[in-house]
């Protein structure tokens, strides 16, 4: 995807690394240490499918252990390659620091069409491939817990813990070993809209800061921004649902792998999914124009870009052209280090990946801890504080009798005030927490500093500060 003078996804990622080290003072050495990936191992293995021996390759790569577990999705792709993973799991330290999650940063990947095969034959490669990674601790809810990425989704979360059960029967916590899991395999509610409501979360922090939005030359709420999302798969579809029905945002375009669709008016987030799940792709959907040169409405006039899919999909071919003013990066690493300097001049603002689809980890944060501590969250306080509000709620009955005509309670306050949270609304609140804070840490950088341009090299600035003085606690 990306132009072959640019560098690979990894050396885009260190480059926009050393471009933030270059404006601290780190010890020497540690720059370096926390630059390199630790270890990355690379695994082939066979299974007989259709009376036939298929021979898969996978990787799974530990960028830094400077706190463990560490911690990362599974991707499912034919394009995945070493280079690529270790890229994502440099992402996911930087990533993880941010968000102050307490975990290393890893990634996996096999390679795979995963369209091109059966549940069953996808359950036994899974399995397969989760067993040589258990194997090695590269699964284990102490040491490496993976999650869901690209081409991967509970299902395949269920059968790796399922797999690393089996090969554990005695470990209490196992069930820790992946996040991402289905409800009743021990996942947690809101885990499969965590990273597309992370982007909502995260844009609403946006539009909360005057200053931030006139960089981008914008104003206003979300309420009417016109977006163009790329990808309409677990990240894209969250993401552009809820800006669309919650916020008011308007989806004006929708790229996916078979062409884009473009709607000025705005276009049903649901109804493409649908078709989608019905028809495999975006051709033929009726109530917007369907171009197949999918790429080229990237280049469409919007308020806020939302690449959803792939890496390296703004790069040096196409970077001048892109007129969105703001761009979240949903995807990870979707705007190549050469694509981040032509916008950076430009003055496009960009949330970056390791920021902004930080929702997904957040939650899986959340579901490892729930994990391990074997209850439900508010399970023990949840009728206590619906105990408590209901004694409030009485007193005020008692004043509204009193008062008459004078006062009285709106209609649905008694209801919406006497329902204790449930797991689902603890989780929200604990992602929209950890999006703002994780926000005003980077903007803090950003408008402190005179060196600072942008977004994303604050964002690095927070997380190596705070990766190197997890190094130097341990010694180094
Ligand atoms: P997914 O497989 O659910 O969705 C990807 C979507 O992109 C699919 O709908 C696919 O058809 C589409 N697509 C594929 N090729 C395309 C192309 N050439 N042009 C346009 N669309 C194309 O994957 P996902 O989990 O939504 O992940 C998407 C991105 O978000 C990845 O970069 C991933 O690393 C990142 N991410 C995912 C999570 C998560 O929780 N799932 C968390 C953090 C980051």
């Amino acid at each position: 995807m990306t132009a072959t003078n640019e560098p690979s996804f990894r050396e885009s990622v260190d480059l926009m690394f050393n471009r933030a080290a270059s404006l601290m003072d780190l010890p020497p050495g540690l720059e370096e240490k926390i630059r390199v990936c630790n270890a990355t191992y690379t695994v082939r293995f066979g299974v007989r499918l259709r009376g036939d021996i298929h021979t898969f390759t996978g990787y799974r790569s530990v960028h830094s252990e400077h706190m463990e577990p560490v911690k990362g999705g599974i991707r499912y792709a034919t394009a995945v390659n070493q280079d690529e993973v270790e890229a994502l799991a440099a992402l996911m330290t930087y990533k993880c620091a941010l968000v102050e999650t307490p975990f290393g940063g890893s990634k996996g990947g096999l390679c795979i069409d995963p369209r091109k095969y059966e549940e069953h034959e996808l359950e036994q490669i899974t399995r397969r491939f989760a067993y040589e990674l258990a194997k090695r601790d590269l699964i284990n809810p102490s040491q490496n817990v993976p999650a869901p990425d690209m081409g991967t989704g509970e299902r395949e979360m269920a059968w790796m813990a399922d797999q690393y059960a089996r090969m554990n029967t005695t470990d209490i916590n196992s069930r820790a070993c992946v996040t991402g899991k289905p409800l009743n395999a021990g996942g947690i509610a809101g885990r499969v809209e965590a990273t597309g409501r992370g982007i909502q979360y995260a844009l609403r922090e946006f539009f909360r800061h005057p200053e931030d939005m006139q960089k981008a030359g914008l104003s206003g709420k979300l309420d009417g921004k016109r977006v163009i999302v790329q990808g309409l798969g677990n990240v894209g579809y969250h993401a552009a649902k809820f800006l669309s029905e919650e916020d008011g945002s308007k989806i004006v375009g929708i790229i996916e792998w078979d062409g884009a669709l473009y709607n000025p008016d705005g276009i049903d987030v649901e109804s493409v999914r649908q078709w989608i799940v019905k028809h495999g792709g975006v051709s033929g959907y009726p109530d917007a124009t369907h171009s197949a040169e999918g790429g080229a409405v990237l280049e469409e006039d919007c308020d806020i870009l939302v690449p959803a899919a792939l890496e390296g999909v703004i790069n040096l071919s196409n970077a001048d052209r892109i007129k969105a003013p703001l761009i979240i990066e949903a995807a990870n690493g979707p705007v190549t280090a050469g694509a981040d300097e032509i916008l950076r001049k430009k003055g496009t603002v960009i949330i970056p990946d390791m920021y902004a689809n930080a929702g997904g980890v957040t939650v899986s944060y959340f579901e490892w801890v729930k994990n391990l501590s074997h209850i439900r969250f508010g399970r023990m306080q949840r009728r206590q504080e619906e105990a408590r509000h209901e004694l409030i709620v009485s007193e005020l009955e008692r004043l509204d009798r009193y008062l008459g005509d004078a006062w009285s309670m709106s209609p649905d306050f008694k209801a919406k005030y006497l329902r204790g949270a449930d797991e689902l609304e603890l989780v929200r609140s604990g992602l929209d927490d950890t999006m703002r804070i994780a926000y005003q840490s980077m903007r803090e950088v950003w408008h402190s500093r005179d060196d600072v341009e942008d977004l994303r090299t604050a964002a690095y600035i927070v997380a190596i500060d705070r990766v190197s003085k997890s190094y130097r606690a341990k010694g180094l």
